[in-house]
């Protein structure tokens, strides 16, 4: 898969396993993890608007609620899709256990999804409860699309993380986004040291942030991991 971005364009280079440029400024070199990661959120930033506006969409009666409910689970899947495919290195690189990863993620943002502090469920199927009985104001609707949108990071971080193991950094550490409203949890996993990439807690799960977190993971090889911590703890 071709992505564009900025005004370059870049391919999956499958034998070092990164995106390298192959068209405009810089071409032959190597996209940056940062240049990736900011490109994940500039794919949802681009969708975002196309959900958010359902909900004019729905209080002009322009769709009816059913509608509303398809059209939004229908974006919703397309954020997370794009999410998984950024990750993977193109569409045609998502491998079935991957897709598998995206739909149970879907399954949540659709109707399982319960948030473990609260225990309350955060599906579209129960938004749409909530706006049938009257309980969401066409501002908290705006913002609660929105959340979904963001949620596509959980489906790039499921990937990304699959396929930093695949390359043999099977460790890692939280990074703290670069913004200065982290919730207590995100400080705690961000204090951890090197950890199994397969323990480490996701951006946008288990965090007051949810999926507004703007934390990364950094995956390393256990060499690194064992060097960064002195040995220490990094099997736990
Ligand atoms: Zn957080
Ligand atoms: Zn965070």
């Amino acid at each position: 898969m071709l992505l564009d971005f900025a005004d370059r364009q870049f391919k999956w280079d499958t034998r070092i396993k990164q995106y390298r440029v192959t068209e405009g400024a810089g071409k032959g070199s190597f996209i940056s993890r940062e240049a990736i990661l900011r490109l994940t959120l500039d794919s949802i930033e681009n969708n975002k608007g196309n959900l958010v506006g359902l909900a004019d969409e729905l209080a002009n009666q322009r769709i009816t609620l059913k509608e509303f409910q398809l059209e939004a689970a229908k974006q919703v899947r397309l954020i997370h899709t794009q999410q998984a495919a950024i990750a993977a290195g193109g569409f045609d690189r998502v491998t079935p256990e991957m897709w598998l990863s995206v739909a149970r993620e879907l399954q949540r943002q659709y109707r399982t999804g319960r948030n473990i502090e609260t225990g309350q469920r955060y599906g579209l199927k129960w938004l749409c409860e909530d706006i049938k009985n009257g309980k969401v104001s066409l501002p908290q609707l705006k913002q609660r699309l929105a959340l979904y949108a963001n949620s596509g990071k959980a489906s790039f971080w499921e990937i990304d993380t699959q396929v930093q193991f695949n390359k043999g950094l099977t460790h890692g550490i939280r990074k703290l986004g670069a913004t200065h409203r982290h919730c207590v949890p995100c400080l705690l996993y961000a204090s951890y040291g090197p950890q199994p990439l397969t323990s480490i807690i996701r951006p946008t799960q288990q965090c007051d942030c949810g999926p507004n977190c703007v934390c990364t993971i950094f995956a390393m090889s256990i060499e690194d991991a064992i060097a960064m911590s002195g040995g220490v703890g990094i099997l736990a």
